[in-house]
């Protein structure tokens, strides 16, 4: 069995990421291929069934070298089913049988949770929660995701929606629409796009000024890297920025460690690249709010895996959470 190797799958809206790993956790091979939404979403397993005997293929190997896949989808899913109830971006119909169609399609034992959980399952097992049980796992993207591991299990909830971080209400009145259909979402605040647009409020202001507000005037846009750059720099406007971000995003960690008191944290996704500038004001205000116990034992880490943990968290799922071994 040792010898064996696991097919880790993380399906995104444009591109699906394949990887084959090892009993240990240790990527061997991984690659992309397109996300296909055509036709109701109908050959997005046929695709990723005919990928993968194309690598073994290239590779010199048996499809017997694989002893099950796990995949990491967008969307609530029934963990237990394997069923994902809604996935707007992949055209598939609600309640789609994803584990089912995912087995036929490999001839492979399958397990499938979300997206975000697998993110967290990857940095528990191989990244920054460096095996901690009881782990937050924040991903900061273009929306925000969480995935919360109690015990070194999942949490799914009643209806697979638990760890939906990005979804806290951070304003609760004449806060921002969010993609959900509320306001005032942590979304709509600390995801790259939340933060472009209170950095966009800001530099619409008349007396904006600034390296950001140059960057504004020259490109009519910024980004969210733009205004961590100019933060680091000591841009008063980035600045104010990163404050208001780091204050609901620290609020909204803060109210979760009270409620769980997680060994670890972790920020990952694209925005978390920012690192230290935007970790250590995230700091400041989880210390302000977390409850005096909390603080001293709970601590916050960047995510070290990048994009991998989607991947390595998928292969851990079916190796520790069905019957192949
Ligand atoms: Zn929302």
């Amino acid at each position: 069995m040792a010898e064996k190797w696991l097919v880790g799958v993380d399906l995104g809206g444009t591109t699906t990421k394949l990887a084959f790993i090892n009993m240990y956790g240790e990527i061997q091979h991984k690659w992309e291929i397109p996300t296909d939404n055509s036709n109701d979403g109908k050959n997005i397993t046929i695709n990723i069934a005919k990928t993968i005997d194309q690598k073994l293929e290239e590779l010199g190997q048996e499809k017997t070298k694989l002893a099950g896949i796990g995949m990491g989808a967008p969307g609530p899913v029934n963990y237990a089913t394997g069923v994902i109830y809604n996935a707007v971006n992949l055209g598939w119909p609600d309640n789609y049988p994803l584990k089912d169609l995912l087995e036929v399609e490999t001839n492979l034992p399958a397990l499938i949770d979300n997206d975000a959980n697998c993110a967290a399952i990857g940095e528990m097992w191989k990244g920054a929660g460096n095996g901690a049980k009881d782990l937050v796992c924040v991903t900061l993207g273009t929306g925000v995701g969480g995935g919360v591991i109690a015990n070194g299990n999942i949490v799914q909830g009643v209806s697979g929606a638990a760890g939906e971080i990005g979804h806290i209400t951070s304003i609760p009145e004449g806060g921002a629409p969010c993609n959900c259909g509320k306001t005032g979402c942590l979304e709509t605040i600390a995801s790259a796009t939340g933060i472009v647009r209170i950095a966009m409020e800001e530099l619409k202001k008349e007396d904006a000024a600034g390296e950001l507000k140059d960057i504004f005037a020259a490109n009519d846009l910024v980004s969210a890297k733009n205004v961590f750059d100019a933060a680091r720099n000591g841009d008063a406007l980035a600045l104010l920025v990163l404050e208001k971000v780091s204050l609901h995003l620290g609020l909204a960690l803060a109210n979760i460690a009270n409620t769980l008191n997680p060994e670890k944290i972790v920020l990952g996704g694209g925005v978390s690249k920012a690192g230290n500038v935007l970790l250590d004001q995230v700091k400041i205000n989880f210390d302000k709010f977390a409850f005096p116990r909390v603080k001293k034992s709970t601590t916050l880490a960047l995510a070290t895996l990048g994009n991998d943990a989607g991947v390595i968290g998928a292969a851990w799922l079916i190796k520790n959470k069905s019957s192949i071994q």
